[in-house]
Order: structure tokens, then C-alpha cells, then sequence
């Protein structure tokens, strides 16, 4: 190398160092939105530190020598600074913003729209029960934190649109579909455990695979479901096969991906994330 590039050589290693550093777990999940996920590193040490955030318990896991909080954004989280709390410690991290389209779709049972009173106190416990799981919380460290896609096909609803049901909005859409026909197997993403089972007045037939640490798998709108409650499950077993039960307009796959009790984009757990 001639003399007089090697200042600038140097200056290129020092710009480029910071990148280089940047831990693959943090490259390929550290996409900070609404909605999304936050890589926040928690240091080194011998043992796993408990992180917490909106009072909730957070995936930590080892990459090299380092701890990473691997954090839910709820899609109701304001862009600007959040906190997770590490023990005393107060970890500020930076939440963009994101742009979610908007979808209008037409049902023809009105009732699925404007559920009447007995399906309210239905859709309360129903609601109620699910939360239940999406808040369990496990010692078991997941398999793989970059999933398998559940099925192979097209994504057809993306994660977080804005959904008017007969021009009427209702809650965004909180995982991501799968155009694939009805009967196709369903495969757990990574190793877990059914922790719920039921038949919904929205999610139609369902199931949640815990992954361990509150990394929670939901798929629903089933037309048949092959696991139990309490089962373990190594990645790539069925669980069940496509439907349109529930609150569905045809058969396709539905997958919710949850980190501390926050539904993100499965997207950016099998590399499809758009910003
Ligand atoms: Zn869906």
C-alpha cells in the first residue's frame, strides 16, 4: 500500500469496526419499530442476567461472551426511548417509527363484525385465556431464535395493517398469513411445549407452542389440530393443518410470534422483515 493511503486505510478499520462488532443475533433481529424487536446488550458475566420490560420478563440469551435481551415492541409502543430494567440498572434503547398499511375486508356473517352479548362474554374468556398463555414465562431456553417458516407458500396479510371489517376498524393484524391450502401441515418453527388449545371465536381452531423464555408461537384459523396440551414438540412437528375456522374469510395459514407478552412480526425471525 502506497504511504499516503495508509491513514485513510486505518480510518476505514476504525469506521468499520462498529459493524463488525455488531453480534449476528443483533443483525438479524434488532429491528426496533413498533411491532418489532430490540437487541439490547446486557454485558458479559457467568450467569444470565433477568431482564424485565413494562414490568414483563425478556428473552436473554449468550452470544459469545455477551448477554442479549431479546425484546418485544408492542405495536402500541410510542417511537422514541423505552427502558428495560436489568436488576437496578436502566438500559435505554431507541424506538423508531413504522408506517402499517391499512386493509379492508368484507365478511358476510355481520355477526363476526358486531359479535352480540353471549358472543362477548365468549370472546372475554377466550381473550382472557390466550393472554394468560402469551404471559407465561419458562426457564427453557429456545432451540433456534431464526425459525422455520411454518409452512411453504406466499405471504399474503403482512403483520401490524390496519383492518376495517365492513368499514368498521378493529384490532390490527397481529401475526402473518400464508396463502397455502387448507389441509397443509402445520410445523413448529423451533423445540416447544403446547401450553393452550381451543376453539375461538376468532381464531377458530388454535394452538400455542411455547418456545421457552415467553417466545411464543400462535397458529390459528385450523381445520385440524394433531398436538395435546402439555405436548413437547421437536422443531418441524405438525401441529395441525390449514383451515378457516373462525373469523376467516378462506383457508390460510395465521402465525402470531410473541416476546414478552408482545406480538411482533414473525417476519423477522425467518428473514422477510421490510422496514
Ligand atoms: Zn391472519
Amino acid at each position: 500500500m502506497p504511504r499516503s493511503l495508509a491513514p485513510l486505510f486505518a480510518l476505514c478499520l476504525i469506521l468499520l469496526a462498529p459493524l463488525a462488532q455488531a453480534s449476528y443475533i443483533t443483525r438479524a433481529l434488532n429491528k426496533p419499530v413498533p411491532g418489532g424487536v430490540a437487541v439490547v446488550d446486557l454485558g458479559p458475566g457467568a450467569n444470565a442476567p433477568s431482564a424485565r420490560f413494562d414490568g414483563k420478563p425478556v428473552l436473554v440469551v449468550k452470544e459469545q461472551d455477551n448477554w442479549l435481551a431479546i425484546v418485544g415492541i408492542p405495536l402500541t409502543q410510542k417511537p422514541g426511548t423505552a427502558t428495560l430494567t436489568q436488576g437496578t440498572r436502566q438500559l435505554p434503547f431507541n424506538v423508531g417509527s413504522k408506517k402499517y398499511p391499512e386493509q379492508r375486508i368484507t365478511l358476510k356473517n355481520q355477526r363476526q363484525v358486531n359479535p352480540n352479548p353471549a358472543d362477548l362474554k365468549r370472546i372475554d374468556r377466550e381473550l382472557a385465556e390466550q393472554i394468560k398463555a402469551y404471559r407465561s414465562f419458562s426457564p427453557t431456553l429456545p432451540s433456534n431464535l431464526i425459525l422455520d417458516k411454518p409452512v411453504n407458500g406466499p405471504l399474503s396479510s403482512k403483520f401490524g395493517v390496519r383492518r376495517f371489517f365492513n368499514g368498521e376498524e378493529r384490532n390490527p393484524h397481529a401475526g402473518l398469513d400464508f396463502a397455502v391450502p387448507a389441509g397443509t401441515p402445520i410445523k413448529t418453527p423451533a423445540n416447544g411445549k403446547v401450553i393452550l388449545i381451543g376453539d375461538y371465536f376468532f381464531n377458530g381452531r388454535t394452538v400455542f407452542v411455547d418456545h421457552g423464555q415467553g417466545f411464543i408461537s400462535m397458529f390459528c384459523h385450523m381445520s385440524k389440530i394433531d398436538v395435546q396440551n402439555g405436548q413437547t414438540l421437536r422443531r418441524g412437528e405438525v401441529v395441525g393443518r390449514v383451515g378457516s375456522t373462525g373469523r376467516a374469510t378462506g383457508p390460510h395459514m395465521h402465525w402470531n410470534v410473541s416476546l414478552n407478552d408482545a406480538r411482533v412480526d414473525p417476519a423477522i425471525f425467518i428473514g422477510a422483515f421490510q422496514p
